[in-house]
């Protein structure tokens, strides 16, 4: 398994915090047998994160995301993650459930933003702080201040075994906005994800655990776009 690690922070960039979170998360996933191959520090800013968690996503088998979580202004986090997968920053049920069941907050005290996380994400408790983490596509959204990080990476450490995942690739010779539909009725149809590249055509990477039903997914794919020419099938 092949990851890379992106911390978020103006403070990191300006040398007012040191990155012990990306240390950290190194060591760990290495000792998971891990193949950590970048580290990238990001600013605040949601375009610079859309773009970078969107191509490490493409490259990597799984992309951890820390700091800016918070419901303050200049904790963009979420909406830089939602954006790389396409998908709208909404109140997320499961985090106001858990933070009135849990955290003993009622819906009114929770600032606005604290519950918002990428649609149809999986919701991560924060046990140690507020802000709830998120999984989407296989990027891990974790919290910047270190205990709280190092708390929900614990919970989902055993997802970082290297597990069989199987991809392959569709090249489609299609504008990618026509696309959507397909893509959306694969995912349905399908236990596969789909990752959308465009260049000078789409390049669409199917991901599943079982290779059948990647085998399924991939020749239903096949016969619906323009492809220019075929795929490979890689295993991890
Ligand atoms: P909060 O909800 O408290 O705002 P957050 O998830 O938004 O948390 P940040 O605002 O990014 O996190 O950072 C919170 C604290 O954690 C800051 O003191 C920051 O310096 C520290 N921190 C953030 N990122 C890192 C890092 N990569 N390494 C070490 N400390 C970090
Ligand atoms: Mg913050």
């Amino acid at each position: 398994m092949r990851v890379a690690v992106v911390t978020v922070g103006d403070e990191l960039l300006a040398g007012d915090t040191e990155n012990t979170n990306a240390t950290w998360l190194c060591d760990k996933l290495d000792a998971r047998g891990v193949a950590v191959e970048r580290v990238t520090t990001l600013p605040d800013r949601i375009a610079d994160i859309a773009r970078v968690v969107n191509e490490y996503r493409a490259e990597y088998d799984a992309v951890v995301v820390t700091g800016g979580l918070g419901p303050t202004h200049d904790d963009v986090t979420m909406e830089g993650v939602a954006a790389a997968v396409g998908r709208s920053v909404e109140e997320h049920p499961d985090a106001v459930a858990w933070l009135t069941e849990h955290g003993g907050y009622s819906g009114d005290e929770l600032a606005e933003g604290t519950t918002h996380l990428p649609a149809r994400a999986r919701m991560l408790p924060n046990e140690e702080g507020v802000a709830p983490g998120a999984v989407v596509e296989r990027i891990y959204v974790l919290p910047g201040v270190p205990e709280e990080m190092k708390a929900m990476f614990e919970s989902v450490a055993e997802e970082f075994d290297g597990d069989a995942t199987y991809t392959e690739s569709v090249v489609a010779d299609e504008p990618e906005s026509e696309l959507v539909g397909r893509m959306r009725e694969l995912q349905d149809r399908f236990d596969v994800t789909v990752g959308s590249y465009p260049g000078e055509t789409v390049r669409l990477k199917l991901t599943a655990r079982d290779e059948a039903v990647l085998d399924e997914a991939t020749t239903w794919l096949r016969d619906r776009v323009v492809e220019p020419n075929g795929g490979e099938k890689t295993q991890r």
